[in-house]
């Protein structure tokens, strides 16, 4: 137990749980992780707070109700390789360490990955592997996976994510511009279909790399 744990079950009572998410699963990895350590000391008072925090390199990490809502988009039961792209803090990388067997997160930034990776040891995650990589057109080598979270913004949906998900896998993205995005999901059905769903407006950082915005075309709010 640490001393933020009384603020972190008001927290998922008051900002997760109230807006509707009721996986017991997800509640209950929300309630363990604790927040406050994927974040700098001096934002410690703010790491229970209803909003994005910074991580550094103009990085968020995001609100705890979207990290908990993209989670419970994903149906995991336990037995699923995920794969994160956008490791940032490594903080949504943690909650999928309690809910899934494995997950692979890739992040652009070496020294963001470095970060993420010592929390993640320190917490004992030792079912996440981080990755240095433009993931933005996944891990082909190591799909399929039954669950993909991207959690930077899309142009459009990177179809070699599609391609990389397993039967009934979804992949839970954020798809639009820097005015803002729709947070998709992908559940791939039989016979190379997928459904898709749209779920809410949400506001991202954008997604770099072959498949995402490149630097001119992303225009500041
Ligand atoms: N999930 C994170 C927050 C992600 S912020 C957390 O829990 O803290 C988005 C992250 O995506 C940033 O760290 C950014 O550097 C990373 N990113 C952007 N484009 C990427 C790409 N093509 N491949 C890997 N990471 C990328």
């Amino acid at each position: 137990m640490d001393i933020f744990f009384d603020l972190r079950q008001k927290m998922v009572a008051e900002q997760i749980e109230a807006r509707g998410i009721r996986d017991p699963r997800v509640l209950e990895a929300m309630r363990q992780v604790p927040r406050h350590r994927f974040v700098n000391s001096e934002n410690w008072d703010h790491a229970y707070a209803d909003g994005p925090l910074p991580t550094g390199f103009g990085q968020t990490i995001s609100q705890p109700y979207i990290v908990a809502l993209m989670t419970s988009l994903l149906h995991l039961q336990g037995s699923e390789k995920v794969l994160e792209i956008g490791t940032g803090s490594g903080y949504q990388a943690a909650i999928l360490a309690l809910l899934a067997r494995e997950v692979f997160t890739v992040e652009l930034y070496p020294e963001l990955a470095e970060r993420a990776e010592e929390v993640l040891r320190e917490l004992g995650a030792s079912n996440v592997r981080v990755i240095v990589a433009d993931g933005s057109g996944g891990l082909p080598d190591l799909a399929p996976f039954q669950g993909i979270l991207t959690t930077a913004a899309a142009p459009q949906v990177p179809l070699p994510l599609l391609e990389q998900l397993d039967l009934h896998g979804r992949l839970v993205i954020p798809v639009g511009d820097s005015q803002g995005q729709d947070l998709q999901v992908w559940e791939r059905e039989p016979e190379s279909g997928y459904e898709l769903h749209q779920i809410a407006p949400v506001a991202f950082v954008p997604l770099r790399g072959t498949y995402g915005w490149k630097e001119s075309e992303w225009k500041p709010r």
